[in-house]
């Protein structure tokens, strides 16, 4: 089975972020894989073990990625793929991003390409479902179960806490959900093995996709944190007087009663 998993390198968002200028400013900033993309990545490793084949790991990034696809090695991946595109488009979204994914994929004739439900950074959770239409492929979103019987495949997905099942067949994409597996953390063998894994890197004249073809669609025009809170207000008094003031100020300040 030809498993393709897509791995976004992104902000640790458990980490302080800056933002000047409307951009994010990654001096200091963790990186880790997405974490929806562990769940595709060990999703992967359990249907190679299972049914055979091989999995490989894409990033569309820079050389600084290439950390996150050796971690993704080292739980056991078989390849991975660096599309470095930093040379080429100074700015992109999520229509480059697929149009590079989908330029690098239209010929390798994968059986399941696995995404993460969505980027905790950018958060759009467009990649996945573009590259499957980019492809002319199916694609089911945020699934807690996938079984491949030959060419079928019945999926459990997520619908907000309620499950949907769904039966479908090879080619397709799926994005990945909590719950889908526990991924692993990568062994000491496994950090070794990695070191020798092929870990193959392109740029868009590899893929025959020019600046132009994949030129974003959308321009992000601002980014900023949101207001800081004010300290709530604890009131004092007996409860009777409390009651009074409390409908005081929702009626006179928060204006909601
Ligand atoms: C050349 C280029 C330049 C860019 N420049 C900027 C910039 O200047 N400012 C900025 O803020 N952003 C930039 N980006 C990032 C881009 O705007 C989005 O972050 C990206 O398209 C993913 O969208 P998202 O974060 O909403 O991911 P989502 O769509 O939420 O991600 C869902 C899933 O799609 C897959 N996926 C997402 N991104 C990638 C990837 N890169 N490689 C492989 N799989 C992926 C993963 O499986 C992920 O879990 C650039 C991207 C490219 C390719």
């Amino acid at each position: 089975m030809n498993l393709i998993v897509l791995m976004k390198r992104t902000f640790d968002t458990e980490e302080k972020i800056t933002i000047s200028d409307g951009r994010i400013q990654e001096d200091g900033a963790e990186f880790i894989i997405n974490p929806y993309d562990e769940y595709a990545i060990e999703e992967a490793i359990q249907l190679r073990d299972k049914h055979g084949g091989e999995v490989t790991v894409i990033t569309v990034g820079n050389d600084d990625a290439e950390k996150q696809l050796r971690t993704a090695l080292a739980m056991g991946a078989d390849k991975a793929v660096l599309i470095n595109s930093e040379e080429d488009i100074e700015e992109g979204d999520q229509y480059t991003t697929s149009k590079i994914l989908v330029g690098y994929l239209k010929d390798k004739e994968a059986d399941i390409i696995l995404a993460g439900n969505v980027a905790i950074d950018g958060g759009s959770g467009q990649v996945g479902p573009r590259v499957a239409e980019g492809l002319g492929i199916a694609c089911v979103t945020t699934i807690t179960n996938i079984e491949v019987n030959g060419q079928n495949v019945l999926i459990t997905r997520d619908v907000e806490g309620d499950q949907e099942k769904i039966s479908t067949s090879l080619p397709l994409l799926v994005t990945c959900q909590q719950g889908l597996n526990e991924p692993r953390y990568p062994s000491l063998p496994g950090i070794m093995k990695a070191k020798k894994k092929p870990l193959e890197e392109l740029e868009l004249d590899d893929l025959d996709l020019d600046e132009e073809e994949a030129a974003p669609k959308t321009k992000t025009t601002d980014r900023f944190m949101p207001p800081e809170k004010a300290a709530g207000r604890i009131l004092k008094g007996d409860t009777a007087d409390q009651v009074k003031e409390l409908a005081a100020l929702l009626r006179s300040e928060a204006k909601v009663i």
